[in-house]
């Protein structure tokens, strides 16, 4: 079946409305992304026929929760290539699967002296779990810098890189530059130096296909709601010599194998981490978020982004006054465009935007260590995903060149 990106815009219902009596242009995905039909009827399906209990009923609906739960870890495995389903653990998210890694590999391996290696170009969920446990252990938080270009420095990297290093933990796409690093040469790198590298995949599995044993990552995170899955689940892959040697990082149901009064046991992987009741739901809703993934292909995915972005790049380019952080090459890029128009205020260009129906966002990103090194503060931020069209590429331009418009008038 051909691509048409129009047609996939018709599953997502929410996309055909009106915002400030324009119809909506939504160009938000980095945050969070829309869901379609097909996700919506999968969760609603559960809840209304379903819904039970996992693991511990022997009763039909928790057979059929159980089930359908599992499925979803399964559909996981297989969408990242992990080696069995028990490298896979559902999470509340990225954030919530960095700080397992951070409290639980981290507080085991990282001692006094050691150090940790992170980029500038990180989420705020990928440095703050670093600070905590570097705190914690007294060991030392290194940053890797960006190149003028605003690419992975990876002679910073490489220098870096010594016998105390322990951890190092890097996006694989940045939810800003829109860089995608070269993951599977850094590991390469990390693994020579003797230490594990933890990758941030929240802006990557969206939108690129993601091999974690081709990658020979140890840990990968990333998040349902930016691949068209609901909020509140996620996802830590782990190897799985690492994941055995690991505490978990919460107690109680269902990660108990024998309770004591004095003593515990813990379950098998991928249980012994998943204390208490899961996101079923959520799961579930994740595994239906795939299915529609894998039936429209996610190298056409990638390629449509990509394409949009050679239809956008020269009308962008041509707009003075507009400054777009990341890499000038477009084929460096994937499709988030960070940017400020002129001296206006970001949060301005944004509020002027929504007056023509266009969601963009504006501040830092979550990135407030690399809007310092971009010497920005603040900026403006477009993220296009499968459901955009070249109208909707359209749009934004208009929008942007409007907005320009509007505020030059202030300024005479
Ligand atoms: N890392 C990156 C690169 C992100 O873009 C985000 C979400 N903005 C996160 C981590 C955090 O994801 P979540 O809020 O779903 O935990």
């Amino acid at each position: 079946m051909s691509f048409s990106a129009d047609k996939i815009k018709a599953d997502f219902m929410i996309l055909n409305q009106l915002v400030n009596e324009e119809p909506l242009v939504y160009l938000d995905n980095a945050a969070t992304s829309q869901k379609p039909t097909t996700v919506l009827a999968t969760v609603e399906q559960y809840y209304r026929r379903n819904n039970a209990n996992v693991h511990r009923g022997v009763h039909t609906l928790a057979e059929r929760a159980t089930a359908q739960y599992e499925a979803a870890r399964q559909k996981v495995q297989h969408f990242i290539h992990a080696k069995e389903s028990a490298e896979v653990l559902f999470t509340r998210g990225t954030t919530t699967s960095l700080n397992w890694v951070a409290k639980s590999y981290g507080e085991a391996s990282v001692h006094q002296g050691d150090e940790i290696l992170i980029s500038v170009m990180e989420h705020h969920s990928n440095i703050v779990p670093w600070q905590q446990l570097a705190k914690r252990q007294q060991a030392v938080l290194k940053y890797i810098d960006i190149t003028p270009e605003g690419l992975l420095d990876m002679n910073s990297l490489r220098s870096q890189l010594t016998s105390k290093t322990k951890i190092v933990s890097l996006a694989h796409v940045s939810n800003v530059l829109g860089v995608v690093n070269p993951i599977q040469e850094i590991a390469h790198l990390v693994h020579e130096a003797g230490a594990v590298l933890v990758v941030d995949g929240a802006q990557a599995v969206p939108h690129q296909k993601v091999d974690v044993q081709e990658l020979d990552v140890d840990f990968y995170a990333f998040s349902g709601h930016k691949m068209l899955g609901p909020t509140g689940i996620g996802v830590l892959y782990g190897k799985r010599h690492l994941l055995e040697q690991m505490e978990p990082v919460e107690f109680g149901g269902e990660m108990i194998d024998i309770v004591t009064e004095q003593e515990s046991t813990w379950k098998e992987l991928p249980w012994k981490f998943e204390a208490g009741t899961p996101n079923i739901a959520g799961a579930i809703g994740l595994g239906a978020a795939i299915d529609y993934m894998e039936a429209i292909g996610v190298d056409n995915i990638q390629q449509h982004e990509q394409e949009l972005m050679q239809y956008l790049w020269p009308k962008l380019t041509a707009i003075p006054g507009l400054t777009i952080y990341g890499p000038a090459k477009l084929e460096q890029r994937t499709g988030i465009i960070t940017f400020n128009l002129e001296d206006i205020h970001p949060h301005d260009v944004a509020t002027a935007m929504d007056m023509e129906g266009v969601a963009i966002r504006a501040g830092n990103h979550c990135t407030q260590p690399l809007m310092t090194r971009l010497g920005c503060g603040s900026s403006a931020r477009a993220s296009f995903y499968v459901y955009n069209t070249t109208a909707d590429a359209d749009k934004f331009v208009e929008a942007l060149i409007a907005t320009k418009e509007f505020f030059s008038y202030g300024t005479i």
